[in-house]
């Protein structure tokens, strides 16, 4: 199955949390990371007084079912350092599930699509590079990207090497 992977974070070396937390995935038997987007760097969304976010997307190949996929990202999330679940909150990594193509669901730990996913700029920004054409929740990314406000803010960052794991 294909899983779409928001990764942000603000506290620490960010863009380095990142990298290691896609070399983690990639390691991870049953886990292919197939593509990866470029970096961006966003402004504080929710709570705002806290340092700017980068972000990015990647794209998942993997034999693991939803859940075990989201445990696994929690795992490594405490590992590079994140301490507590607040909510909006800064934090040296955060890593979500985007979008499964054919899988919808709601449950206490798993929501997808992500609820936010098609409002957030900071998501559609790194998610359009490499998924403009899949269709969730019945338009194509491109589509919900050209319709949300604050696209301006999201710059894209000339880090050398990032896409390279
Ligand atoms: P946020 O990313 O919204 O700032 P957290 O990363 O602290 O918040 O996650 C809070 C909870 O969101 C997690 O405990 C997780 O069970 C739940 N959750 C629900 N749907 C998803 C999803 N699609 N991807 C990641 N976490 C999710
Ligand atoms: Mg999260």
């Amino acid at each position: 199955m294909k899983c779409y992977l928001g990764l942000g974070a603000n506290l620490g070396d960010r863009a380095q949390t990142m990298r290691l937390a896609l070399r983690q995935l990639a390691a991870a038997p049953g886990v292919t990371v197939a593509a990866v987007s470029a970096l961006y760097e966003t402004p504080p969304w929710g709570k705002t007084d806290q340092p700017p976010f980068l972000n990015a997307a990647a794209c998942l190949h993997t034999d693991l079912a939803p859940h075990q996929l989201l445990r696994l990202c929690q795992r490594i999330e405490q590992g590079l350092g994140r301490q507590r679940h607040e909510h909006w909150g800064p934090r040296p990594i955060d890593l979500d599930l985007l979008h499964i193509p054919g899988v919808t669901l709601s449950d206490a730990t798993l929501t997808l699509p992500h609820p936010y996913l098609t409002q957030r700029a900071f998501v559609l920004v790194p998610l359009a590079d490499i998924a403009a054409g899949e269709i969730i929740v019945g338009k194509t990314v491109a589509d919900w990207l050209a319709a949300v406000g604050d696209r301006e803010n999201i710059v894209k960052t000339e880090e050398a090497g990032w896409e390279t794991l």
